[in-house]
């Protein structure tokens, strides 16, 4: 009999595998100066604006932070030209993600999404005893038409990460809109944008082009990736009033700590800035993209900061080969290779160690 009985949604759960770091793989193959290529971070500290504003916070750390955040909503809804009634923060947007599951996801309730993506989505799911509907990715991308068939009366919320995690592809905006038109305000539409600022922006901005229109759709961006702050928690959602409301119902108490307040909103102040050293990496992405492509490997157009290598069976052996020549990657057995974008001498690294033990 197992020690207090754990809900079987929660025993059939794997433990989340966060990627492998670098002191891990070096620990592990007898190996020095590994790199990790396997968590989509942003291989730059915070700017200098942001750790000064982490180091004042930190001299208040004995008090509880503003539950509601209300000076980084405001912030925010200015920034994003927003009502500060249509924003909202969490912890993360995972932990966004997971508040969304609480405040709508009752046990029979469906969940729509496109399959693979990011690996919370199944587990926030049956936390909540909701049921998964999956659709196939065609060619490592969003098929809209199946996930607009998949939707029923008992859909809650349909989760789209766009652009994708783990194949970095992404739809266009206009083509969410014309699902949106389908969709009645009973389900949520949540367009997961993790990677908003390495998108190619004539691909469209849901916030300005769909939001007005579609009270059912909830965006989620965050602090972690473009503006280097994972380790701090903080994400964002932009929906309507109502949405937010609900939302903001299921986040416990004092979820967004007071330091990682004050980063985000020294972090919106030095946008221009994050701006430069996003474009870099937008640079180095499409540069190591082009001379994959040029040995004759397929890479799915990256919209991301990190690309994707459908290597099939051999992703397993592939990674392992990386791993003990110390570029630390994520696989995703049997399906392909993501690798996250890094310094340009990580890229070069990754770049010289996959031509040597690999041929596409
Ligand atoms: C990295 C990532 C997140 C971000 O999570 P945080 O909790 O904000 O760090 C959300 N969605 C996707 C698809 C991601 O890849």
């Amino acid at each position: 009999m197992s020690i207090g009985r754990p809900r079987p949604a929660v025993e059939q759960l794997p433990a989340y595998r966060p990627g492998k770091g670098a002191a891990q793989a070096e620990a592990e193959h007898g190996i020095a100066d590994a790199i990790k290529l396997a968590s989509n971070e942003n291989p730059r500290p915070p700017v200098d604006a942001v750790q000064r504003a982490i180091a004042e916070a930190a001299s208040v750390a004995n008090r509880y932070a503003d539950h509601r955040a209300t000076e980084l909503r405001q912030t925010l809804g200015y920034w994003l030209g927003v009502g500060v009634e249509d924003v909202t923060v969490g912890c993360g947007s995972v932990g966004l993600l997971q508040q969304l599951a609480l405040a709508y996801v009752d046990p029979g309730d469906e969940v729509v999404y496109p399959w693979r993506s990011f690996e919370v989505y199944p587990v926030y799911t049956q936390l909540a005893g909701g049921v998964a509907v999956t659709t196939r990715l065609v060619d490592d991308t969003f098929d809209m038409d199946a996930v607009a068939a998949a939707i029923t009366p008992r859909t809650k919320l349909v989760l789209l990460a766009n652009p994708n995690n783990p194949t970095g592809t992404a739809v266009p905006i206009a083509r969410i809109g014309e699902l949106l038109a389908d969709v009645d305000d009973r389900t949520l539409v949540v367009v997961d944008e993790a990677y908003r600022e390495f998108l190619d922006p004539a691909l469209g901005d849901p916030v300005h082009d769909l939001l007005p229109d579609h009270r059912n759709l909830v965006v989620l961006r965050t602090f972690s990736k473009a503006h280097g702050m994972a380790s701090l928690r903080v994400g964002y959602a932009i929906a309507d009033p109502e949405v937010v409301r609900s939302i903001d119902k299921t986040l416990f108490p004092f979820a967004v700590n007071g330091v990682a307040q004050a980063a985000a909103i020294a972090a919106i102040g030095a946008i221009d800035q994050i701006r430069v050293a996003v474009a870099e990496i937008v640079d180095e992405r499409d540069r190591v993209t082009g001379v994959l492509r040029a040995a004759g490997w397929r890479v799915p157009t990256p919209q991301a900061n990190f690309i994707w290598l459908p290597l099939g069976e051999r992703t397993d052996s592939v990674y392992l080969d990386l791993e003990k020549r110390g570029v630390v990657t994520r696989p995703f057995s049997g399906e392909g290779l993501r690798v996250t974008i890094g310094t340009p001498a990580e890229n070069d690294r990754f770049l010289t160690t996959v031509g040597e033990i690999a041929s596409p």
